[in-house]
């Protein structure tokens, strides 16, 4: 209830940011990777958070960014050990509302540490790696599966799909995750992204939308510009 006053309180209580990788079958055959056979999930750190008129967004020297446009969801309960038969009902019962997201992707470090069997932390986890929009009322989104993606750079549309593609339903996410560790009250969940994912550089303006049935609900506006600091990708 607060978070409806407080449009931006929700990303305050997300003790975790939980992603589910490979969800969208198009996605999973551009990037030549293997559909997995349970839900696969990686954290962000809540550092990579960048509020809605906080920019700009920020690449780190060396890094080829990949923008994917997602939808999430914030839990209003704490799930633990849920069986296989946890319902679509259930599922939806324990969501408090969703945001429109972007999980920024350092493609060139993630594919070294893919290569090497190293972690995903840093190709996930920069600041501002992780756009978000307003809290959206769950009242807003009648149905997870039927809402409208898109993410532009510079005016031309890149990615736009529908949740409709979602290989893992949420239900059978939560069942999974629930059994490796306890998802507690506040935490997000990004659902995946459909195809379309592709470079973001220095000066690029990139507008992500989330519509339902036409409508938009929530919007995403950020400027990219070079990351400061004393970071440089190199391949090693
Ligand atoms: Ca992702």
């Amino acid at each position: 209830m607060s978070s409806l006053r407080m449009p931006l309180k929700y990303l305050d209580n997300a003790k975790k940011i939980l992603c589910i990788g490979r969800n969208y079958a198009a996605h999973i055959k551009e990037l030549n990777s293997a559909q997995p056979q349970q839900p696969f999930f990686f954290l962000k750190p809540s550092s990579s958070i960048l509020k809605p008129n906080n920019g700009p967004f920020l690449i780190p020297k060396g890094v080829i960014v990949h923008h994917e446009v997602e939808l999430a969801f914030i839990l209003n309960k704490e799930l633990k050990n849920l069986p296989d038969s946890f319902s679509p009902e259930e599922a939806l019962d324990a969501i408090d509302g969703y945001a429109l997201t972007i999980d920024m992707t350092a493609r060139n470090v993630q594919n070294e540490a893919k290569a090497k069997g190293l972690p995903w932390s840093i190709g996930k986890g920069f600041d501002t790696f992780l756009p978000v929009s307003n809290f959206i009322p769950k009242s807003e989104i009648p149905d997870p599966y039927n809402v409208d993606l898109k993410l532009s750079i510079n005016g031309e549309t890149k990615q736009e799909d529908n949740t409709n593609l979602m290989i893992f339903p949420i239900h059978k996410i939560l069942s999974s995750m629930s059994n490796i560790m306890t998802l507690e009250k506040g935490d997000l969940i990004l659902t995946g992204t459909p195809k379309g994912v592709g470079p973001i550089v220095d000066g690029d303006t990139v507008d992500a939308t989330l519509s339902v049935d036409g409508k938009e609900i929530a919007r995403i506006d950020i400027k990219a510009e070079t990351k400061p600091g004393f970071y440089e990708y190199k391949e090693t």
